[in-house]
């Protein structure tokens, strides 16, 4: 405790220097100091076990290894739904996606042929910070609807870059199965257990997905090789063009989700084959980010938050990720599915630690609000992080609901999780009880053992429940 409060008195001692060597600050400049920008790097199907400061023994992560070290590391930060477009929804608007529309049990994500998306009722993190002063930028993929009144531009957003949904959608038939035995149907669609060759050696005319500037199609197929290399471009533009105003940068990269692109320098550069190949240049990515901050002199007024939206889509097997330790995987509401690798990153404000409290990104929104001076007058079910970010004090959640489409399958309530489905999404008649902090891996059944743990959490579950207004879905329309 003395230590944390020489560090704050430190902080506070330079930071008053700072502020008075700038007394000739403009107005507008400081505006930006009193709010901090806030950059949330999300990646798509990246597992928890795919840094190598996660132990991930062929995987060189070295920039998010430098932020895991000088900022804080979550290991129990989880998303709001295992899949993309419900994670995405969670995220950005601080609610369960139950709340929004934004889950279904039918339909688990938005696709080409949808209708629905981000209803305008719900709040984004950019319009609730554009309405406090912010500058407002996306680059990358969306998914939460990509029709013109669901898209980025509608959703608080002054600018985007990027692909409306998966980059595995919109495939060119005749020509996938022109590269395929007559079996790549069900190596696609069914069970992929040996993917076809339209996934182990992609081409970007396989997908004719989109790639859009605003409400603007810029091409069909681009070159996906390009991807992440082209979002970090326009990610370093945005900060460049908006550093004297507080912005909010979302860069939501396309990779790691299958099929898998790299560009030319990093092809072939790491141990892992393919997927390390893409994380690393993920890495670099970030890395890049940063950089940018430090050389515009904005790093200790932002927050950087580096996250997955689900784990890994394992049947694609090593072009997959990796959950670690971890049970379970992309679709599933075991650990593997819904437990992200997780730093926030803050020079000088965010207290260097390893933070073993619960997080969501259903936090982001309340936490990046507070930051900014902001105040929410409607429901979130998110917690504002400040306090722990800042002094390492104890988190405020104590809960995560685990929905898998819109049905609520598992919860967790402090260090216990109880499971009222099994893996193949029929219920139980008992609900599985584990120990997280003893069993983060889900080996260890011990319902049996502790009556009274099961029966606070069936009642918790059953009490939010009861709770949850039902709502039009966007999934299925
Ligand atoms: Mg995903």
């Amino acid at each position: 405790m003395i230590y944390r409060s020489l560090t704050a008195l430190l902080m506070s001692v330079l930071l008053g220097a700072c502020s008075s060597e700038s007394g000739d600050a403009t107005a507008s400049q400081q505006v930006a100091k009193d709010k901090p920008n806030i950059v949330i790097i999300f990646t798509d199907d990246m597992g928890y076990g795919d840094m190598s400061n996660s132990g991930h023994p062929t995987i060189k992560t070295y920039n998010l290894d430098r932020m895991a070290a000088e900022g804080q590391k979550w290991t129990n930060f989880y998303v709001a739904a295992s899949v993309c477009t419900p994670s995405r929804a969670g995220l950005l608007t601080g609610r369960l996606p139950v709340r929004s529309g934004m889950a279904s049990s039918q339909r688990r994500v938005l696709f080409p042929d949808s209708k629905g998306g981000l209803p305008q009722t719900e709040i984004t993190i950019a319009e609730h910070l554009k309405s406090l002063g912010y500058s407002t930028g996306m680059v990358g993929k969306w998914h939460l609807g990509h029709l013109p009144e669901y898209l980025p531009t509608s959703n608080g957003f002054d600018s985007w870059y990027g692909i409306p949904y998966s980059n595995d959608m919109d495939m060119n038939l005749d020509l996938v199965a022109s590269v395929n035995d007559e079996d790549w149907e069900r190596r696609h669609v069914i069970h992929p257990e040996n993917p076809g060759v339209h996934w182990k050696n992609p081409k970007s005319e396989y997908w004719d997905v989109p790639l859009m500037q605003g409400e603007e199609i810029l091409e069909r197929a681009p070159d996906q090789h390009q991807l992440t290399k082209s979002y970090t471009e326009k990610a370093v533009e945005f900060i460049k063009a908006n550093k004297e105003d507080p912005f909010f940068l979302y860069l939501a990269h396309s990779m790691p989700h299958v099929p898998l692109f790299t560009s030319e320098e990093f092809s072939g550069v790491s141990t892992a084959g393919l997927y390390g190949d893409v994380i690393e240049e993920i890495d670099w990515s970030v890395g890049q980010v940063i950089k940018t901050l430090e050389e515009e002199g904005l790093s200790e007024n932002t927050m950087v938050v580096f996250t997955s939206d689900n784990g890994p889509w394992d049947i694609y097997k090593t072009l997959g990720g990796s959950a670690g330790m971890l049970r379970g995987a992309k679709g599933s509401v075991f650990e593997g599915g819904v437990r992200e690798p997780t730093i926030f990153s803050w020079p000088g404000k965010i207290q260097p630690a390893i933070i073993h409290d619960i997080g969501s990104t259903l936090d982001i929104l309340p936490t990046a609000s507070n930051l900014a001076g902001g105040s929410l007058d409607y429901q979130v079910d998110g917690y504002d992080l400040t306090e722990v970010l800042t002094e390492v004090e104890v988190g405020p959640r104590e809960e995560m609901f685990f929905y898998g489409g819109d049905v609520l399958r598992a919860v967790r309530l402090g260090r216990y999780k109880a499971h009222f489905y099994d893996e193949n999404r029929e219920k139980l008649d008992q609900p599985w009880l584990y120990d997280l902090n003893e069993d983060p891996g889900e080996k260890y059944d011990i319902a049996a053992d502790n009556p009274e743990v099961v029966a606070r959490l069936a009642a918790y579950a059953l009490q939010h429940e009861q709770g949850v207004v039902p709502v039009v879905n966007q999934l299925e329309r």
